[in-house]
C-alpha cells in the first residue's frame, strides 16, 4: 500500500490548502466536510501517512493508536452531539468508495441518520 504524497488531505496537514479546523493533538486533526452530507460533518484524520484503516492499524504506534481514537470521541463531545447520537464512518478501498487515500473518520450527526445501509438487494 502506497501512500500518495499528494492527497488532499496530505495538502491540509501541510498546511498548502485550509481547512475548517475543530481539533487538533499531537497525532490528530479534525475539520469540517467541505461537501457536509448531514448538518454536523467532520472528518478525523491522523498526521500520520496512513491510506487507510488497514495501514493504520497494522503500522500505527500505541499512542497514534490512541490519539486518533480519543481524537474521534472528543471531537464529537466538543461538537455536543453525543446526546443526540451520532454515526462513524471509515471508507476503506473501492468496494467503500474511500475518495481520499488518507486514513479519515467521519462524524455525521445533528439529524435522525436513518439506518445504517441499504440492505444488499439480492438478500
Ligand atoms: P471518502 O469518500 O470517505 O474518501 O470521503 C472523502 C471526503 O473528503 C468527502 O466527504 C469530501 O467531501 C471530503 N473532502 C474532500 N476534499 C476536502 C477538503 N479540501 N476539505 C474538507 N473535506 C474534503
Amino acid at each position: 500500500m502506497t501512500y500518495d504524497n499528494e492527497n488532499i488531505f496530505a495538502k491540509i496537514l501541510r498546511g498548502e490548502i485550509p481547512c475548517d479546523k475543530v481539533y487538533e493533538s499531537d497525532h490528530a486533526l479534525a475539520f469540517r466536510d467541505i461537501q457536509p452530507l448531514t448538518p454536523v460533518h467532520v472528518l478525523v484524520i491522523p498526521k500520520g501517512a496512513y491510506v487507510n484503516m488497514d495501514d493504520f492499524s497494522q503500522k500505527a504506534s500505541e499512542e497514534e493508536l490512541a490519539d486518533f481514537v480519543r481524537a474521534v470521541g472528543q471531537v464529537a463531545r466538543d461538537l455536543g452531539v453525543v446526546e443526540a447520537g451520532y454515526r462513524t464512518i471509515a471508507n476503506n478501498g473501492a468496494d467503500a468508495h474511500q475518495e481520499v487515500q488518507h486514513l479519515h473518520v467521519h462524524i455525521l450527526a445533528g439529524r435522525d441518520l436513518g439506518g445504517m445501509i441499504q440492505r444488499f438487494k439480492d438478500q
